[in-house]
Parts: C-alpha cells; sequence; structure tokens
C-alpha cells in the first residue's frame, strides 16, 4: 500500500484521510510543463526532420517531440527502459499516441536531437531497432494492432508477426517522409476488430472461414447451454441432447458467419482452424477531412493464408499497393482519395488485384459505391468489375 500519498491505514483512527472519490488523476497534472503553460495556446507546428516535430505557441515557448516506434505488446523490461529514457532526457514525460507511436518532449532542440540519436542508437541483441524514430508526416506511422494469439481467445490470425513481417517491409516509408501522404495501417486479428481498421488506409483484417467445431464434453461440463444459443447473432445455435444422453448444441453451418461469439460464452465450441483463419485486406479508410470525407476501409483481397512466420502473401501485397500509389497518386492523396479519383475499377486494375463478387464493401451498400456515373471509360478491367458483380 502506498504510503507517500495518504499514508498508511490505521485502524485505530479508520476515518483519518479518508477519501471517497477515487477516480484518475486529473490529466493536466501529467502533462509536461511546457505543454501545461501552454495549454490552448499553440500557434503552429512543423516537423524538422523524420521523427521530430516543433510546436511553437503564442508565448513563444516550443515544445519537441521525438517520435519513436513501439511494438505495441510490450515486456515490464521494455517499458523500463522506455521510463529510464525519459528519467534521462525529459524529466519522464512521455506520451503514447493512438497509433502506439512513443512521443517524448523536451524543450530544447539540442536536447531533443540528443535523444533521437540516442534512441536510434538503442538495437535487440539480434541487431533490430528498438526504439527506431519516425513515423511522421508523409510516411507511414507505427502500426497499430489487436493482441492476437498471444492473448486474445479469438483472433483468426495473429497481430505482433504480421504487423512486425509488414512494418520490415516498408521499414524506409516509417522512417522518410516520401510518400504522396500519410500512411496509416492497422491490423486486427477478427472481425470485433479492437484496432482501427475500419478507417486506415491499409488494414489486415483476420477473418475466420469455418463454423466452430462442437466438443460436447466440453459443452457439457463447463458452459451455460441457454446463454451460448443466446449469444448467437444469426439463431444458428440449437441446443441438442446427443444419442448418448449428453446436453450439447448443433450449429446451422448455413447461417453461421463465424464470428466467434460462441466460442466466447463456451469454450466447447472453438473457432481457430489453420485451414480456414486468414487474413482480409481492407484499403482506403481514414479520418481525415482533406480532399474529401472521412470513409471505410473497403474489402479488396477477400482472404490470404496464415503463413507464419512472415506472411509473405500479405506483406507482398501490402508493399505493392503502397508502391501502385506512391507512384500514381497527387500530393496529399490518401490511398482512398487517390481509388475515388481514378475509380475502384482503375485501383483494381492498377494494383493488379483481382476484383471479386466478395471485394468493396458488404452486398447492400455496394451499390453505392460503385462507380454509377457514366463519365468513365470501359476498359477491359472496367468490364470484368462490370461482371463480377453480376452486371453485363
Ligand atoms: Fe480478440 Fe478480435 Fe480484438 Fe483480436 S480483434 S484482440 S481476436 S476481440
Ligand atoms: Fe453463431 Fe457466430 Fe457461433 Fe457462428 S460463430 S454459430 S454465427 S455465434
Amino acid at each position: 500500500m502506498s504510503k507517500g500519498k495518504f499514508g498508511y491505514f490505521d485502524p485505530k483512527k479508520p476515518q483519518a484521510g479518508r477519501i471517497t472519490d477515487i477516480g484518475p488523476n486529473y490529466f493536466g497534472q501529467m502533462l509536461p510543463p511546457v505543454i501545461r503553460r501552454n495549454y490552448g495556446k499553440w500557434a503552429s507546428h512543423r516537423i524538422l526532420e523524420p521523427g521530430l516535430l516543433v510546436h511553437v505557441s503564442e508565448t513563444g515557448e516550443k515544445a519537441f517531440t521525438v517520435r519513436a516506434a513501439a511494438p505495441r505488446l510490450m515486456s515490464v523490461e521494455h517499458i523500463r527502459e522506455i521510463c529510464d529514457i525519459a528519467d534521462k532526457h525529459c524529466n519522464g514525460y512521455l506520451r503514447f499516441t493512438t497509433r502506439n507511436n512513443i512521443e517524448f518532449i523536451l524543450e530544447d532542440e539540442a536536447k531533443a536531437k540528443a535523444l533521437k540519436k540516442e534512441l536510434d542508437s538503442r538495437k535487440h541483441v539480434g541487431g533490430s531497432f528498438k526504439f527506431p524514430t519516425g513515423g511522421t508526416g508523409m510516411g507511414m506511422s507505427n502500426i497499430v494492432h489487436t493482441q492476437g494469439w498471444v492473448h486474445c481467445h479469438t483472433p483468426a490470425t495473429d497481430a505482433s508477426g504480421p504487423v512486425k513481417a509488414t512494418a520490415d517491409v516498408l521499414f524506409d516509408e516509417f522512417k522518410n517522409m516520401r510518400l504522396p501522404a500519410k500512411l496509416r495501417i492497422a491490423l486486427a486479428c477478427c472481425l470485433n476488430m479492437c484496432g482501427a481498421v475500419h478507417c486506415s488506409d491499409i488494414a489486415l483484417l483476420g477473418y475466420h472461414r469455418k463454423p466452430p467445431a462442437i466438443d460436447d464434453d466440453a459443452i457439457g461440463k463447463a458452459c451455460e447451454i441457454p446463454l451460448v444459443v443466446a449469444a448467437c447473432p444469426l439463431y444458428a445455435i440449437k441446443p441438442v441432447t446427443t444419442a448418448d444422453g449428453k446436453k450439447s448444441v448443433t450449429v446451422n453451418q448455413e447461417k453461421c458467419m463465424y464470428c466467434g461469439n460462441c466460442y466466447t460464452m463456451c469454450m466447447g465450441l472453438p473457432l481457430a482452424d489453420r485451414e480456414g483463419d486468414g487474413i482480409a485486406i481492407l484499403v482506403g479508410g481514414k479520418i481525415s477531412n482533406r480532399i474529401s470525407m472521412p470513409k471505410f476501409s473497403k474489402v479488396i483481397i477477400p482472404w490470404l493464408p496464415n503463413n507464419m512466420p512472415r506472411w509473405p502473401e500479405v506483406t507482398s501485397v501490402v508493399k505493392h499497393i503502397v508502391e501502385v500509389w506512391a507512384k500514381d497518386a497527387n500530393k496529399y492523396e490518401r490511398i482512398g482519395d487517390w481509388a475515388q479519383r481514378i475509380g475502384w475499377e482503375k485501383f483494381f486494375e492498377k494494383t493488379g488485384v483481382p476484383f471479386t463478387e466478395k471485394s468493396l464493401d458488404d452486398y447492400r451498400l455496394a451499390v453505392d459505391t460503385f462507380r454509377t456515373s457514366t463519365q468513365f471509360k470501359f476498359t477491359d478491367h472496367a468490364w470484368a468489375v462490370s461482371k463480377a458483380v453480376g452486371g453485363i
């Protein structure tokens, strides 16, 4: 029990120092002093070099931010090392961005550059960067992801594994700012989408393709069958009594959409499957208002295999899309803006990704997404797109 803040509990004086309204501390207490002093007064900001930003206040004060990548799932030792670096260089102040970049905030440019140098010099035992700086401006930010096989119970793919493999093939885009616009990549390991998959430029989404297996023994011993039945959003589960008298369930495979809700309720309905599970790729999402309104990501590849440990099918597609976009897009065009300007049929043509009836949106919304204007030329690829969706 902490004695620093409230003192030890004294059973003879139970009311002494008693507090009843315990919540999170006021966030302002945790802001670096330069941020606290200039709260609401920031006039401008610039990126001095990849991984180093400066914010200038109306008062003339400046805050220098050094940004480095983080692995999202961290060991205690790794977090302690981050804290030690912050203690050494910036009085212990640091923050994490929504994409899990680590940001150290300083008041002095020379000190910020020294910190950046030190971060880039720290390596893992295998020689890879521990805290590579970058992720700013017209480049790739840290890849945000979910728990994966390390922790969660419903993943259709790993999180850290494919993200590391993807980050490796795009590492130069994290260190440089040479793309047409920001590049945000995300991974969620199942359709629950704990990651920012619905609104990222490129999203990797774990996808099950098989209904749950049924373990009668485990269901009978460990599960509340009415809860399992109620958990299914498609009413695909029914209670049954097996031939040998066990209480269990059946799953209507035609109805099942492989969401994994039933497994959340009952360990007797495991969904993970080496052949069935894989990754869908979505592109074009964003939350910025620049050029066009915020957009949801759209499915362009419904499934790729979980080819551990480096997911080559996934990383090669992601890299290729980034290369085609970087070459073809106008300045400031995010991938979704670019695809919208050239037309989604051209997106598939230029990237060489096959268009199928499973591409883009779900079936009800697809008509809104397809170009319904007569203002484009029917190339061979556009005819193929038309045929794939059941047109002429
Ligand atoms: Fe678990 Fe799905 Fe979230 Fe991944 S996305 S952590 S599998 S709930
Ligand atoms: Fe129902 Fe989802 Fe379980 Fe399929 S995976 S049976 S849709 S709860």
